[in-house]
């Protein structure tokens, strides 16, 4: 009989979030007529801008004549969407890159899987907790032992220490999902200058990083000085433009990253991605690339702007309406997402369970998020503004029953 990778039974039994539906799907069953208003899955809930789907449209239309058709793409991506990623992403930022340095893929999940494949199986792993859950599984996935968790509390407003140990790979989020904070300039500059002490690889997701409101955060680590030799940059469509189920994002692995095998020769993690991706990516859809591309014209920034804005204002009303109720919450500025303090110190599970069975309304237990997250609890603003200001009032009006 087959063995296992033993790796596998180290995971959680289920992934976060399909616990979450499980658990709405059996109440829902139990309450036929109640209306449950999700809050939990960080899931866009707005349609594609109009000038992406004329994009997709005339590019699908484009593969029925025999002239235009496209097969398989470039692995690396076409260069009319590299092009804009580098004017409108780097360029408007002072940061330049050369175009085989950007690697256009269908969602940043599968990068971040595919990224951790790229080290050796006993590196030092520093994961910022409590943070997106999939850094983690994929790690253990692959085998690894050394994860070390650094931890965001309340009490250093969940933005981690450096640390003191040695970590090999260091994976950051800003804006943070789930706890919402961003980390500004110098917090950057700080784990710049530890990588490069280290000889460590810092892997940041900024997938969020549409909704930066403040001046002084960096949209991309590549804005501090010296980032270039020691990050890979994970940006997506996703939250930007609403491709959630479109498929689109970029992966940045400049040249001057490099990481060394056993006889301690450099060698450049740009033209080894490149070759994992050569036999294990198909390269991403021509349709979906010309969609990603419509982005970036006057009228695209415009209508995605619009619907970020939605989603932003959505996070201001939980936030001030939360807190005005009593409840501790973070985030909701920068982030689309509310971290929120259970009250009691009520474990996060048993708010969720709470919250579901007297308010119809459904949340992210923040253990999920890795044990710092406990005692906490993740609503998300990509619900319309009709069902945030219902599902606030539930959530205000059963704390003051308590
Ligand atoms: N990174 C973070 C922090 C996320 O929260 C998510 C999705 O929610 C992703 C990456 C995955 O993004 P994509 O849809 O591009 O796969």
């Amino acid at each position: 009989m087959a063995n296992i990778n033993e790796a596998f039974l180290n995971l959680e039994e289920d992934y976060l979030f399909s616990k979450v539906i499980e658990k709405m799907d059996e109440y829902k069953l139990k309450n036929l007529n109640a209306k449950i208003i999700n809050l939990g899955i960080g899931d866009v809930t707005l349609p594609l801008a109009k000038t992406v789907i004329d994009a997709m449209n005339k590019a699908t239309y484009e593969m029925a004549s025999k002239e235009n058709f496209k097969g398989y793409g470039p692995v690396q991506g076409y260069d009319f969407l590299i092009e804009k990623i580098l004017k409108y992403e780097y360029e408007k930022r002072g940061v330049k890159f050369n175009k085989d340095e950007i690697f256009i893929a269908s969602g940043t999940k599968g990068d971040l899987a595919g990224i951790a494949e790229l080290f050796s199986t006993n590196s030092i792993v520093g994961i910022m907790e409590p943070v997106y859950p999939a850094y983690r599984d994929v790690n253990i996935m692959l085998g690894r032992k050394n994860i070390i968790y650094l931890k965001g509390t309340e009490e250093n407003n969940f933005i981690p220490q450096i640390p003191k140990e040695h970590i090999d790979i260091i994976y950051l989020c800003s804006p943070n999902n789930p706890t919402g904070i961003v980390l500004n300039k110098e917090e950057l500059t700080n784990w710049v200058d530890y990588a490069k002490k280290n000889n460590s690889v810092i892997l940041f997701d900024s997938v969020y990083e549409a909704f930066i409101e403040d001046e002084d955060i960096p949209h991309s680590i590549y804005e501090i000085e010296g980032a270039k030799e020691v990050a890979i940059e994970f940006r997506s469509y996703s939250k930007l433009a609403g491709f959630t189920g479109v498929r689109s994002s970029f992966t940045v692995i400049p040249k001057k990253l490099k990481v060394q095998d056993f006889n301690s020769e450099k060698i450049e993690l740009n033209s080894v991605w490149k070759r994992r991706q050569s036999t294990k990516f198909g390269a991403a859809p021509y349709i979906t690339q010309r969609g990603a591309e419509a982005i970036y014209s006057e009228e695209g920034q415009k209508e995605i702007k619009e619907n970020i804005n939605y989603y932003k204002e959505n996070a201001r009303y939980m936030l001030e309406k939360l807190k005005k109720a009593g409840f501790t919450v973070y985030g909701g500025k920068n982030s689309p997402y509310i971290w929120l303090k259970t009250p009691n110190n009520m474990k996060s599970w048993n708010f969720f369970d709470k919250l579901l069975s007297e308010a119809g309304v459904v949340g992210t237990p923040g253990i999920g998020f890795g044990k710092t997250g406990e005692g906490y609890f993740r609503l998300t603003a990509f619900s319309s503004k009709e069902d945030t200001i219902d599902a606030i009032n539930r959530i205000t009006n059963m704390s003051s029953k308590e």
